[in-house]
């Protein structure tokens, strides 16, 4: 301490007569007294308020004879703030401001008598606080003004509440605040493996350095349990677990199951055991259930009741169900293959609660194994199948009752002012032999009742006397033994009107007249059609037609197809061959696609006097060079020479105002590659060839008209809305030009390729003929029978060359019958002479339609040339490193996010899926379910008995691998 030098430091003795030292005043005869004494610089260290405890004695003012008036019983207090230790005697200055006085502090006991040699004194103790205080430090001064006092000791302290574990959490050392009611919040922090609960965990430290006020608390999380009064959360012990944050202890492990480690926080399954998603963690491990028992069958024609008894083993569960697998055995191939969708399960085919089942619409004289499985809450955890029985029946003849099913698709094959020929396909399920089939008709502009009935042995047939250019509904009907099937849906064909008739039949001849007044040998040519003459066509010479006449016969009537570009002027090529359209008869509606000149629209086209048709309408872009103009017409100028139900028609063009516009008739469902992709796994196989069967038609008409396509592909076919497919795309320009992008078409010499679907001479030697596009028409046949995959994958175009050049074959896509990849194979011949010609093809296609049981042999096809390429449609998942891609392989792409919600992740568990997995996944259309279940059953896990087309696996060595 300073002081002012009127405070002395001497000894005295205090109550108990221990020896003390005080500091002293007592100038009680003097007046106006002014004594200071001053502490050293006190370091505030974090504090907001000071405490002060003195200890003093002060004489009683009374008890001095003859004290003056002026005489004090009382001393002053004072602080003063600073941030260094800078005080010294005469700063800062001994008074009140810079000082900061806490308060006038009395004796509450004064002592009566002083001696200083020894004397007693009374001691008195008081404490003061002050505050807010906030620079590094501060001193203390006593002032005394005329009292006789000793100031023996003097504690300067500050209050904090201390490091507390409270309600689970951790609350650290806290400094009470700057005011005496002032309450501090201190966040507690959880003790390990403690978590929050609801609210933020808290303190508040109150100025007497006291904790109160608690909100929230800590709980120990799953897997621990709080010991030590709550101030611990201790891992649950081996053999026990706690699956929930709480109070609670930990639990023993259920029965079957077990801890791996300490602070588990459930019980894993022991191996064979199980729990399924809704099981909570504290019941017992289950497994899955043993096979039905005492399986009994009762055969009823094409019907079948099967009934069994529960399992002996449920697992340990109650929730047993059955599924009852089909499979179709014998057909000459040994093994058997899963039923088709048309086999029909009263009360259904999965998930039966109950113990019997009801089957119907088997075929007839087959034989069937049926599997019955039961499958429990666990069965789709466990690696293993579920357990099942089975039993072997034969169906016998169909009964009555079971009369074939309808006809589902129809063509026109051709038609003339007064007749229509159609074809249809077989119905799916004849049940017996077909004896005759009953076509009924009516003109739609009269009643049905009007309707007249043509019958027909086989699946052809050609209605006469009809009235031109009318529209007629058509329905078609199968008849066995057991009675006539149910009528196919109504089917509209129009017959020719008297002036199309006309112009595709004289439209085409004055060529012909010119290029036989010539001299050139197209002698049967020249005997049919003398007769009729143009005048624009015998003005033109000989040197034009020679090339232009690309000869052809076709039954009674003869057409000749010409290339628009040997016109000197192929303009004249489009006035020729199509008819021009005034712009105010076409309204364009909306845009459908972009064609390589511009939009393609679908609209509405009103010829005067007819009545208004959908059409698509082909514009020619503005700002277009007179080339582009010819090269887009010329589209027209081919088109326009061809009139085949199976070969989109031309309505005509607009060439007299702008946009230059081709005009043909609307498919409704775009092209076939897209129309496939988009419903994958969604027709028949019989409707697939149907398509295959009109497409080989068109082809034929124009293979017959010596009219080469170059670029056959499921691009260029159109599907209308009665699924009949129409060739399309007659453009030449991508041949010609050498500066398209489009990467489908590879620059070769004199012009682009579309490699894949090209015939080997076509791409070296640019050998274009009937049978390159017999080549091509294979590769159209692959494509609809995988619904749209790319040929070759994504093989590059050079493999692809190298491939075939090493006699490596396209496999057959999956579900896809013998008999077609045979048919493809052979389109597919390295001798150009040996592929089918089109007219074999279509009496191949029509024999199967003829006969569906044809298509149902998928056995393996021995390849002795062609061997098949690796089949990546059914893939060995070693290929794949994650189930996205595998899925992403077989197209089934859409369905990533549903494999990973349900945690299908892994090929281990993607590859034990069951049917009702893939419904649990959310797979419900059927294609897609048997896409994919056939690729879980292909080649992972060894040759299925279903598998359709056999594949040659390469070896090592191989290129593909
Ligand atoms: P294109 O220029 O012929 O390749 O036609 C381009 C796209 O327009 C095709 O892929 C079809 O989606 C559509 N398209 C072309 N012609 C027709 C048509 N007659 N009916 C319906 N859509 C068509």
């Amino acid at each position: 301490m300073l002081s002012d030098s009127l405070f002395n430091w001497i000894f005295g003795y205090d109550e108990n007569m221990n020896t003390i030292r005080t500091y002293q005043v007592c100038n009680v005869f003097d007046n106006n007294q002014n004594n200071w004494v001053r502490t050293k610089y006190i370091s505030r260290r974090g504090a907001q308020r000071i405490h002060v405890e003195m200890k003093f004695s002060v004489r009683d003012c009374s008890s001095i004879p003859s004290v003056p008036g002026s005489c004090k019983e009382t001393f002053n207090l004072y602080y003063y703030e600073t941030d260094s230790d800078t005080a010294n005697k005469v700063s800062p200055a001994w008074m009140e401001n810079p000082w900061i006085k806490v308060d006038t502090i009395a004796a509450d006991e004064s002592f009566s008598q002083v001696d200083l040699g020894g004397r007693v004194m009374k001691i008195n103790t008081e404490v003061r606080s002050f505050g807010p205080v906030s620079r590094q430090g501060f001193y203390l001064a006593f002032q005394d003004y005329g009292g006789c006092m000793s100031l023996i000791a003097v504690r300067v302290f500050y209050r904090k509440c201390p490091r507390v574990v409270l309600n689970g959490a951790v609350f650290p050392e806290t400094l009470s605040g700057a005011e005496s009611t002032s309450l501090v919040a201190a966040r507690g922090v959880c003790v390990p493996n403690g978590e929050e609960v609801d609210v933020p965990i808290k303190l508040y430290c109150n100025g007497d350095g006291e904790w109160m006020v608690p909100i929230g608390r800590c709980m120990c999380k799953a897997g621990h349990e709080a010991v030590e009064n709550g101030t611990v959360c201790r891992a649950c012990g081996s053999g026990f677990f706690k699956s929930s944050q709480g109070d609670h202890l930990c639990l023993q492990c259920p029965i079957n199951s077990r801890t791996t480690n300490e602070g588990a926080t459930n019980c894993v399954c022991r191996n064979s055991y199980y729990r399924s998603d809704s099981d909570p963690p504290q019941i017992p491990c289950t497994t899955i259930p043993s096979a039905p028992q005492s399986v009994i069958s009762i055969v009823n024609e094409t019907s079948l009741r099967l009934e069994w008894s529960m399992p002996r083993d449920g697992g340990g569960r109650e929730d047993v169900v059955y599924n009852i697998i089909c499979k179709s055995c014998g057909g000459g191939r040994g093994g058997c293959t899963r039923c088709g969708d048309n086999v029909q399960f009263i009360p259904r085919q999965l998930g039966l609660t109950e113990t019997s089942v009801h089957i119907s619409d088997l075929l007839a004289h087959t034989q069937y194994t049926f599997e019955i499985q039961a499958v429990n809450g666990v069965s789709d955890q466990s690696p293993y199948s579920p357990h099942y029985s089975s039993v072997n029946i034969t169906t016998n003849q169909a009964g009555k009752g079971d009369t074939p099913s309808a006809v589902l698709i129809m063509h026109q094959v051709s038609r003339t002012p007064d007749s229509i020929t159609l074809s249809w396909s077989q119905p799916d399920q004849p049940n017996g032999l077909i004896l005759d089939y009953e076509l009924q008709y009516y003109d739609k502009s009269m009643a049905e009742w009007n309707s007249s009935v043509v019958r027909s042995q086989t699946n052809t047939a050609v209605i006469r006397g009809l009235k031109p250019g009318a529209i007629y509904v058509f329905q078609v009907r199968a008849r066995t033994v057991a009675g006539f099937g149910r009528f196919s849906g109504k089917m509209y064909f129009q017959t020719m009107t008297e002036e199309e008739y006309k112009s595709s039949f004289q439209e085409k001849l004055p060529l012909i007249i010119g290029s036989a007044a010539a001299g050139v040998v197209f002698i049967i040519a020249v005997v049919v059609l003398v007769f009729v003459c143009n005048r624009r066509s015998s003005e033109r010479t000989e040197s034009e037609y020679t090339d232009k006449v690309q000869h052809y016969t076709s039954g009674h009537r003869m057409k000749i197809y010409i290339d628009p570009f040997t016109y000197e002027d192929p303009n004249e090529a489009v006035r020729e061959f199509a008819k021009e359209i005034d712009t105010s008869c076409v309204k364009i509606e909306q845009v459908i696609g972009a064609g390589e000149f511009g939009e393609v629209c679908s609209g509405n086209l009103r010829l005067p006097g007819k009545r208004e048709i959908l059409v698509a309408i082909k514009t020619l872009k503005v700002g277009y060079t007179e080339r582009q103009r010819r090269d887009f017409l010329s589209e027209a100028s081919i088109m326009g020479q061809f009139d085949h139900p199976n070969i989109i028609h031309l309505e005509g063009v607009v060439t007299k105002s702008a946009p230059v516009m081709i005009i043909t008739e609307f498919m409704e469902n775009g092209s076939l590659d897209s129309f496939l992709r988009q419903n994958d796994g969604q027709f028949t196989v019989i409707q697939l060839v149907g398509m295959l069967r009109g497409i080989a038609a068109g082809m034929k008409y124009l293979n017959d008209m010596n009219y080469v396509h170059r670029d056959l592909a499921a691009r260029n076919i159109l599907v209308n809305s009665n699924l009949v497919c129409k060739v399309s795309d007659f453009g030449l320009s991508r041949f010609l030009e050498e500066d398209t992008s489009d990467p489908t078409y590879t620059s070769a010499l004199g012009g682009k390729i579309p490699i894949r679907w090209t015939a080997p001479e076509a791409i070296q030697y640019r050998k274009f003929t009937s049978s390159s596009d017999g080549w091509s028409y294979g590769i159209v046949m692959w494509e609809v029978m995988s619904y749209g995959e790319r040929p070759y994958w994504d093989m590059s175009n050079q493999d692809v060359i190298n491939a075939i050049e090493q006699d490596y074959r396209l496999p057959p896509p999956m579900d896809c019958p013998s008999a077609l990849h045979q048919l493809m194979l052979d389109c597919w011949q390295k001798d150009r002479n040996n592929r089918p010609k089109f007219s074999q093809i279509v009496n191949n296609l029509d024999k199967m339609i003829r006969n569906p049981n044809s298509l149902k042999a998928m056995t393996p096809l021995s390849s002795s040339v062609h061997l098949p390429l690796l089949d990546r449609s059914t893939p060995d998942f070693s290929s794949f490193s994650t189930v996205d891609e595998w899925l992403d392989a077989i197209r089934m792409g859409q369905y990533k996010e549903n494999f990973a919600n349900e945690e299908f992740t892994s090929f281990d568990v993607v590859s034990q899926m069951t049917t009702e997995d893939i419904l649990r996944v959310g797979v419900t259309l059927a294609g897609h379910q048997k896409k994919i279940l056939n690729s879980l059953t292909s080649d992972y896990t060894g040759p299925p008995a279903w598998s359709p087309c056999q594949t040659v696996t390469p070896t090592p060595s191989d290129p593909f691998l």
